[in-house]
C-alpha cells in the first residue's frame, strides 16, 4: 500500500528528538513521500535541513502562513519569493486567510494570498490552501484573478459539501486529514459525496491526530488511520483509497517516484 502525506510539519521542534523514528514509522506505515509546508522566514532553514536529510521521502513548499504575515509582509513575500525563485519546491503553500486566530491583519494576508496565487502562476506550481472562517473571501479572490494554471489543494478542507463543489470547480482538490475520523464531522459528509478523484490525505502533523490517536503530538504513520476512515465511509477497500489518493498526490505536485 503506498500513501503520501501531502501536508505535514515534520521540521519542527516537536519532533526534534526522534526526527529519523518519525520518517522510519511512516515509511514503515507505507507512507512513500511525505510534503512539508513552509510557516515564514524562521522556518525555511529547519525545513530544508529536514528535507535533505530525508531527501527521498520529503518534499518542501514555500509560502508564508496566514497566520505568519505582520506589518513587515512585503519583506515576508520577497523572501518567499526568492526562494521559489530556485528549484526544487512542490508547492507554493501553505498560504490563504485566517480570520480565526487573528484578524489584525487581515487585510495584508489579502495582499499575501494574491500575490501567493500569481507565484504559483509564475513557477507552474499548485498552491496549498489554508482557510480558516474565511472560505467566502477564497473563493472571492480565486475567482476574480486570471491565471490560467490555477490548481492546488485545500488543506483540511473546512467547508461543508456545497463548498467542497465550489473548490472543485475552481480546479482544486479537497485536503482531507484526521478532522474525517472525529465524530459529527464535517468533513467526513464532503468525504461521502464527493468522489475520490477529488481527494488528497494528509495528517497536518504535529496537529489534528486522527482518532484513536486524538489529542496526541500527529505524525505522518497516523495517516493510515486517516485512509481507513475514508474507505469505511465510502464503503470502499482501504487499498484503493490509497491507491486513488497517491495517483492524485502525484498527478498534482508532479511527484517522480
Ligand atoms: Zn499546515
Amino acid at each position: 500500500m503506498q500513501l503520501i502525506d501531502t501536508h505535514a510539519h515534520l521540521y519542527l521542534k516537536q519532533f526534534d528528538s526522534e526526527r529519523s523514528l518519525v520518517v522510519k514509522r511512516a515509511v514503515e506505515a507505507g507512507i512513500s513521500h511525505i510534503l512539508l509546508p513552509n510557516i515564514d522566514e524562521n522556518t525555511i532553514k529547519p525545513m530544508l535541513q529536514f528535507c535533505a536529510e530525508f531527501s527521498r521521502n520529503c518534499i518542501p513548499m514555500m509560502a508564508i502562513h496566514p497566520t505568519s504575515v505582520r506589518q513587515q509582509y512585503r519583506k515576508q513575500i520577497e523572501i518567499a519569493e526568492e526562494q521559489l525563485s530556485k528549484s526544487g519546491y512542490c508547492a507554493v503553500g501553505e498560504t490563504g486567510i485566517d480570520l480565526y486566530h487573528d484578524k489584525t491583519f487581515s487585510k495584508e494576508q489579502s495582499i499575501v494570498f494574491e500575490k501567493h496565487i500569481e507565484l504559483a502562476d509564475r513557477y507552474d506550481l499548485p498552491l496549498v490552501i489554508h482557510s480558516r472562517n474565511s472560505l467566502d473571501e477564497i473563493f472571492k479572490i480565486l475567482e476574480n484573478n486570471n491565471c490560467e494554471r490555477l490548481r492546488g489543494v485545500f488543506h483540511c478542507f473546512p467547508g461543508n459539501v456545497e463548498q467542497a463543489y465550489r473548490a472543485i470547480e475552481l480546479g482544486f482538490m479537497i485536503g482531507i486529514g484526521g478532522v474525517v475520523t472525529y465524530k459529527n464531522s464535517m468533513a467526513a459528509k464532503v468525504v461521502e459525496e464527493i468522489d475520490l478523484q477529488h481527494i488528497l490525505l494528509e495528517t497536518d502533523a504535529p496537529y489534528l491526530a486522527p482518532v484513536p490517536k486524538r489529542g496526541k503530538r500527529n505524525e505522518s504513520s497516523y495517516l493510515v488511520y486517516i485512509a481507513e476512515r475514508i474507505a469505511e465511509i465510502k464503503n470502499s477497500d482501504v487499498n484503493f483509497v490509497a491507491k486513488t489518493t497517491s495517483k492524485n498526490a502525484i498527478n498534482l505536485f508532479k511527484i517522480s517516484s
